[in-house]
C-alpha cells in the first residue's frame, strides 16, 4: 500500500520545483531571435539580474549549468599560473578550485570544518602571509567561496569575509558562488565588494537547469583585460556586442528565456525582501522540526552553529544509520523526494531543500512525511517535530 499518488514533492536542494507559471511561459513554439519580443526579454532580464545581484556591474547569461558559470568566471579573469585561494566549506568551493586547477591555476586552500562556516580570521591570516611573499606575481589573484554550500548546508558570512580581506589590504579578486543562495537570501554584490558572482537557473530562480549567470564588477573587468584563460564562448567582451546573438555567443536559449522572464517577474512581484523572509521562515520551521527529531539521539544537524545554517537547505546526519530506507520510504510510499547527502557526507545523512518555489503547505508536507517515515521505520526520534514547525510558524507568521 502507498499514499503516493498525487503531486510529488521534490524536496531536494536543486533542481527545485518549477512553478506552473514558468512551465507555461516556456511552452511555446520557436520564435524569431533577431527581432521581436525575445530581444526585449534579454534586455529586461539583464536589467533585473542586476537587481537580483544588487550590482551596477555587468551581468551575463550563459547556456550552461552552475559548473559552466564557474568555468566562465575563471576563464574571464585568470591566467595560467595564477594563484587562487579556495575557502573550503563543505564541497562546492573545493569543486570550483579543482576546476581552476584543471585550467592551469595554482590552488591554495583555507581548509574548512565541514560543520562550520569559513572562519574570517583564517582568511585574514592566510592573506597576511601571502603579502609577505617576495615575488608579487606569485600572490593570490582570486579568492573563491560559496555563500551557501549545498552539501554541508552552511551559509558563509560574505560581508565578514570581505572585512577580513580589507583588514589586510590585499587586492585579490573576491569571487562568490551564489548558486544556492541568490533569490533566497540577501546578497549585495556591490555593497559587499564582490568582484564576480555566479548563479544558475535551477535553484532559487525556480527554473529548469540549463542557463547560468555571472556578474562582473569594475575590478573584475580590469582583470579581464589581461586574462589569459579567455576563450571565445565564455568571453565577456565578445558578449558586449550589439547584435542579440552576441549576448549568447550564438542562438539564444529561447524557451529558457521566457521561463527566466516569468521567474524574475514572480520574484519581483513578491518583492525580494518578502522572498528572503519566506525562506527565513520556512528554514526556521525545518530547524524547529529537526531540533525535536534530534532528541531521539540519531538525527543531528550537520551544521552545529544555528546561525550558520542556510536558509535554503538543511543537511541532517543519521549517525551511523543508512539513510536510504528513510529516503526510499518517503519517495516510494509517500511521494516526497528528499535529497541524498553528497560529497564526504554521502551515505551519512540526507538533505531537505527549502529553496525556490516552496511554501508552508509544501514544507509542512515534506516535514510530515519525513516524521511519518521516522515512525514507520522505528528510527528513534523526538516526537512532535512537525508540531514544533507549526508552533514556530504560528508564532512567526502574524495574522
Ligand atoms: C548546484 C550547485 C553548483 C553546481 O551547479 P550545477 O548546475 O550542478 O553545475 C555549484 N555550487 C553550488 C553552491 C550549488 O548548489
Amino acid at each position: 500500500m502507498t499514499v503516493r499518488n498525487g503531486r510529488q514533492f521534490l524536496s531536494i536542494p536543486g533542481p527545485t520545483t518549477v512553478p506552473d507559471e514558468v512551465l507555461a511561459a516556456m511552452h511555446r513554439p520557436a520564435v524569431d531571435i533577431y527581432t521581436g519580443p525575445l530581444v526585449g526579454i534579454t534586455d529586461s532580464s539583464l536589467a533585473d539580474l542586476r537587481r537580483l545581484f544588487r550590482t551596477k556591474g555587468q551581468p551575463y547569461i550563459y547556456i550552461g549549468n552552475g559548473h559552466g558559470a564557474w568555468e566562465g568566471a575563471l576563464a574571464n579573469v585568470l591566467s595560467a599560473g595564477d594563484t587562487v585561494l579556495v575557502l573550503e566549506s563543505g564541497r562546492f568551493a573545493a569543486g570550483w578550485g579543482q576546476m581552476a586547477e584543471a585550467m592551469g591555476a595554482r590552488v591554495e586552500t583555507v581548509t574548512g570544518d565541514q560543520r562550520r562556516a569559513v572562519d574570517p580570521a583564517l582568511l585574514e591570516a592566510h592573506l597576511r602571509a601571502d603579502l609577505l611573499r617576495k615575488d608579487k606575481a606569485d600572490r593570490i589573484k582570486a579568492i573563491l567561496v560559496v555563500q551557501v554550500d549545498t552539501a554541508s548546508g552552511v551559509v558563509n558570512d560574505i560581508p565578514a569575509l570581505r572585512r577580513a580581506i580589507d583588514a589586510t589590504g590585499h587586492d585579490a579578486l573576491f569571487m562568490v558562488d551564489a548558486i544556492a543562495s541568490l533569490g533566497t537570501m540577501e546578497f549585495e554584490m556591490d555593497k559587499w565588494g564582490v568582484d564576480v558572482a555566479v548563479t544558475c537557473s535551477q535553484k532559487g530562480l525556480m527554473m529548469p537547469p540549463g542557463i547560468s549567470f555571472a556578474a562582473a564588477g569594475p575590478k573584475a573587468m580590469a582583470a579581464h583585460g589581461e586574462a589569459g584563460f579567455r576563450t571565445r564562448y565564455w568571453d565577456w567582451t565578445e558578449r558586449h556586442g550589439e547584435e542579440h546573438y552576441m549576448k549568447y555567443c550564438g542562438t539564444p536559449p529561447v524557451q529558457m528565456l521566457y521561463g527566466l522572464r516569468q521567474s524574475l517577474d514572480m520574484l519581483l512581484a513578491e518583492g525580494l525582501e518578502n522572498v528572503f523572509e519566506r525562506h527565513r521562515l520556512l528554514a526556521g520551521a525545518v530547524h524547529a522540526a529537526v531540533a525535536v527529531w534530534a532528541e531521539g539521539g540519531v538525527l543531528e544537524f550537520n551544521i552545529t552553529e544555528p546561525a550558520e545554517r542556510a536558509p535554503s537547505v538543511t543537511t541532517i546526519l543519521t549517525n551511523g544509520r543508512d539513510p536510504a530506507p528513510l529516503l526510499d520510504y518517503c519517495r516510494e510510499k509517500c511521494g516526497v523526494v528528499l535529497g541524498i547527502a553528497i560529497g564526504d557526507l554521502n551515505g551519512k545523512g540526507f538533505r531537505i531543500g527549502h529553496m525556490g518555489h516552496v511554501n508552508a503547505p509544501m514544507l509542512l508536507g515534506t516535514l510530515g512525511v519525513t516524521e511519518t517515515a521516522l515512525a514507520a521505520l522505528d528510527i528513534p526520534h523526538g516526537r512532535g517535530g512537525v508540531q514544533a514547525a507549526i508552533d514556530y510558524l504560528a508564532g512567526a507568521v502574524k495574522p
